[in-house]
């Protein structure tokens, strides 16, 4: 009829123009570590965008940021192909969504499964690429296929190994994981950019992003030594793999621990669970917890651990299928409001 057509019209005009605005704060967000709105802003136009796409189902096009792993390749950098694609995640923002989606997960396997629930830090992914145990390649996660070449600045971060300790490499293995600025670390990185009259970071977010985006080309001395500064105090965390044809063992648990004797950083916060009122419970004790962690964090992702059965559920084009992120609501900033008086 006249007026579901003019409905659908609508809705088109409004999906384009959400999706206009979530790519320009991509933009700013991935290529230029800048953040134009809060997250939980973004997030907000994300959910509008979902909601008159599973309204509407027609205006949602192959290329809207619903669909997509947010973030480019920017010219800046030489682009990498990753061996195995890299996802996003996504997103439920209450007990009763994350209750839903795990019963979901339950109808379709048959079973409640051994939940692994990890911090989610809010830092930038990275892509480690070992080849017999020595790291050849070091990459952020662009738009999943193709992210940028950031191998030079990687050395710097500390806790990285170039060479895996240990035995039984494989021929090919990527670890994935986050690159974030501790947040003790945050305010002296913005001292010293203060000092030599650059922008501060708004964000530890940011700073990391913003560290390990970086060339040393054509730098002063200063500026390099604010540069390597940046990249020293970034730290890792490993949170998943990409390619490895066949891990020796069947959970992702597991892996972490193996990953563990090799070197590289895994996290201390990280639980298996047999029941969605155990992950409830982890994220209550975190959400209470938040602020006595080492690193910013905005939620928590809870993992089926039996890497099986993730490759059972498999992924969209977006998300693997087999995990979630609980996002914890936005805490209340206090801001000071300050009354300008412009003379005239
Ligand atoms: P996401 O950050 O919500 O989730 C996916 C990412 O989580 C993964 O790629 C991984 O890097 C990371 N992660 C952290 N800990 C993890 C763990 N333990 N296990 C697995 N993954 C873990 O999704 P996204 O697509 O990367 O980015 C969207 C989010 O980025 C938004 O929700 C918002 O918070 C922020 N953002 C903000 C703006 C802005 O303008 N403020 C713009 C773009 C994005």
């Amino acid at each position: 009829t006249e007026s579901t057509r003019a409905g659908l019209a609508a809705a088109a005009t409004a999906a384009a123009d959400l999706a206009e605005r979530i790519r320009e704060l991509q933009a700013a967000y991935y290529e230029r570590d800048e953040s134009l709105v809060s997250d939980a802003e973004y997030d907000g136009l994300m959910q509008q965008l979902e909601a008159l796409e599973r309204d509407f189902p027609e205006v949602a096009g192959q290329d809207s940021p619903t669909r997509r792993v947010g973030g480019g390749v920017s010219d800046l950098f030489t682009p990498v192909l990753h061996a195995e694609r890299m996802y996003s995640l996504d997103n439920v923002f209450s007990l009763d969504e994350f209750r839903e989606w795990a019963h979901k997960i339950e109808r379709g396997i048959g079973l409640t499964p051994q939940y692994l629930c990890e911090l989610k830090i809010d830092g930038l992914a990275m892509n480690l690429r070992y080849e017999n145990g020595v790291l050849v390649s070091a990459a952020t996660r662009g738009d999943g296929v193709t992210g940028e070449d950031v191998t030079m600045n990687i050395h710097y971060v500390s806790g990285i190994p170039s060479r895996l300790m240990g035995v039984g490499h494989p021929p090919l293995v990527e670890v994935r994981g986050e690159v974030f600025f501790p947040v003790r670390e945050f305010a002296a990185l913005n001292a010293h950019r203060a000092e030599l009259g650059e922008k501060m970071f708004a964000n530890p977010r940011n700073a990391a992003s913003g560290s390990l985006r970086q060339k040393s080309e054509g730098k002063s001395a200063d500026k390099l030594a604010l540069m390597r500064d940046g990249l020293s105090r970034l730290r890792m965390l490993v949170h998943g793999i990409g390619a490895w044809p066949t891990p020796p063992v069947a959970t992702q648990s597991e892996i972490y621990g193996l990953l563990g004797t090799w070197g590289l950083p895994i996290s201390g916060n990280s639980k298996v669970v047999g029941s969605v009122e155990d992950v409830a419970e982890f994220i209550e004790h975190f959400g209470a917890e938040r602020h006595s962690v080492e690193h910013e964090i905005d939620g928590i992702v809870i993992k089926v651990d039996t890497v099986a059965v993730q490759a059972e559920l498999g992924s969209t084009s977006r998300a693997p299928r087999w995990a979630i992120a609980y996002k914890y609501p936005p805490e209340q900033v206090n801001t000071t409001l300050i009354d300008i008086h412009v003379g005239i």
